[in-house]
């Protein structure tokens, strides 16, 4: 049940900031009689009566908490002690005046999939945005407006139903800014760019509280930062992004079951079939696995392989040749709309990669090429931890993305804060822990094979794609190697959020 009440607030934040012997403004001085103790009755009374009739605030003891504070990863979960649910996008600077002048952390929330270990690190009042979720198409048809809280799959199924299609990441259940701020992976990056690369304004509630316009015009130093670092600098109350009409009327999906004796030779097709960067535009995503499939065999994980093309079966089908020549356990295809690619690719809502609540312990790199004596490595690796701790490798997987990306390499690196148009190859290790007896094992996997793959690329440094980064990177591995780019964000940082208060995810920084 929904309900208008907190439960407890007992919580400080630890303000840091960045401007040693500044005067605090009035915004962020702590009350002179502490407010730890703020009662749910005084927080009710104080807050409740502020925001719009429709906000929603929820403490510990109401039914909906648990569901609202779940998260794709416990490994790295904040501890939230309120969620407050705001109705509309002017709550924000309410909520954050609020928690400003009461001295308590804040954290924006979209489609709770945040990895990053620095998530951990928080505790205080979570902003959910799932309220602000509208759409509102322009009467020009050339772009849409869309709440700070809306998620990929009913963007997706939104602009389909009404003929148009926009750039999003390729998982249904991901919030479109939780992965839009650092950039964002989906199936249309080859044709149309990356999320962050079409987004043309947005309303940015800063740490004081102020809401403000960020776009080419508008605070133009803050519209760099905001795509590819934005998670650093502000809630993003709404979005307005760049819409396309929707395309050919199918998509086609080629899905392989390979045995690991096929591994050179498919890893040597993805080379080629990729060649450095150049991949055909419509020839949109791949993705495959190494994961356990004890119908197929207990010895040693299987590749699973996922092939989407924006267009129809014969076409694709020429350029998967190299691919159905190698000798699988199981080849299946079809046809579907766009809007249902991501169910045969195994991306939906309901798919296995989308649930809640389990241990993820992750690692990840970006690559350029797939070097295919370090694909053995890490495949023989897993091999060993299926016959020594078979609990373990059960729920691990380890995935290699590749997209085409001519629109995302066609675009000035240095006209945003995404530092990585290089690079090709998304890859995510992935190990479920059971139960925490296996989180030492899975850290130190983990860490085996990140190492193996930066090894794998030698002379190039660890690209971390912030949103698949665990959190354990250091500041240049997820915002660019390139010491302008650390600088700019750190006087942007001085500028718009001098205190520190966005500090929760991969943070510039450090909490
Ligand atoms: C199963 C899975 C699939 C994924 N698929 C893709 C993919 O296809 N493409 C891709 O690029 N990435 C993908 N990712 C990575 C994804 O981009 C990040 O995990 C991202 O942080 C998730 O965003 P979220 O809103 O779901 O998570 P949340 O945990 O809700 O948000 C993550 C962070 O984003 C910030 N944030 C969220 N909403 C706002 C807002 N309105 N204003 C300001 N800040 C905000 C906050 O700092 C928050 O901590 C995937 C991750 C998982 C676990």
């Amino acid at each position: 049940m929904r309900s208008l009440v907190i439960s407890s607030l007992c919580f400080l934040s630890g303000l840091s900031s960045l401007v040693s012997g500044a005067s605090v403004p009035r915004y962020f001085e702590s009350q002179p009689t502490t407010r730890r103790n703020l009662t749910s009755q005084e927080v009710r009374r104080e807050l409740g009566s502020q925001v719009s009739p429709g906000t929603l605030i929820y403490g510990p003891g109401d039914a909906e908490f648990a569901n609202l504070t779940s998260r794709w990863t416990d490994f790295s979960k904040p501890d939230v002690r309120v969620v407050i649910e705001p109705a509309a996008e002017s709550d924000v600077s309410t909520i954050v005046k609020y928690c400003n002048h009461n001295s308590i952390d804040f954290l924006a929330i979209g489609g709770g999939h945040g990895l990053a270990y620095s998530l951990k690190k928080f505790s205080g009042l979570q902003i959910s945005m799932r309220q602000l979720n509208n759409i509102t198409i322009q009467g020009s048809g050339k772009s849409a407006w869309f709440g700070g809280g809306t998620v990929v799959g009913p963007v997706i199924q939104y602009l389909y139903d009404r003929g148009y299609v926009t750039t999003t990441g390729g998982c249904e259940c991901v919030g479109m800014l939780g992965a839009g701020l650092g950039g964002g992976h989906g199936r249309y990056e080859g044709l149309y760019g990356l999320i962050s690369d079409n987004i043309l304004q947005l309303r940015v509630v800063l740490a004081d509280g102020s809401a403000i316009v960020v776009s080419k015009s508008s605070h133009s130093d803050l519209f760099w930062a905001m795509r590819g670092a934005g998670h650093n600098f502000g809630i993003v109350t709404s979005y307005e992004m760049n819409i396309f009409p929707v395309g050919p009327k199918t998509w086609h999906w080629h899905n392989y079951i390979w045995r690991g004796e096929q591994l050179e030779t498919v890893f040597g097709a993805l080379n080629a079939f990729h060649n450095n960067g150049s991949t055909p535009v419509n020839m949109a995503f791949e993705a495959g696995n190494f994961l356990m499939d004890t119908s197929i065999t207990s010895e040693e994980p299987v590749l699973y392989w996922t092939f989407a093309y924006r267009g129809p079966a014969d076409e694709a089908e020429k350029l998967l040749a190299p691919f159905n020549a190698i000798d699988a356990v199981s080849s299946t295809m079809g046809d579907v709309p766009y809007s249902q690619i991501a169910t045969a690719q195994g991306t939906s809502w309901d798919s296995a990669i989308c649930q809640h609540g389990l241990v993820h312990v992750t690692s990840s790199v970006f690559l350029q090429v797939f070097n295919v004596t370090t694909e053995r490595q890490i495949f023989e690796g897993f091999k060993r931890r299926a016959q020594s701790s078979p609990a373990l490798a059960a729920g691990s997987s380890i995935m290699h993305e590749g997209y085409s990306t001519e629109a995302v390499d066609k675009i000035d690196p240095a006209s945003s804060a995404y530092p990585f148009r290089g690079d090709h190859h998304l890859t995510l290790f992935n190990a479920v822990a059971p139960s925490p007896d296996y989180e030492a094992a899975a850290r130190a996997w983990a860490a085996e094979v990140r190492d193996q793959w930066i090894a794998g690329q030698p002379g190039r440094k660890l690209d971390a794609y912030v949103n698949y980064a665990n959190g354990m990177e250091t500041v240049p591995d997820w915002y660019g190697h390139e010491s302008w780019r650390i600088e700019r964000l750190k006087s942007l940082k001085a500028k718009y959020d001098p205190y520190n208060r966005f500090r929760y995810y991969n943070p510039i920084i450090a909490a």
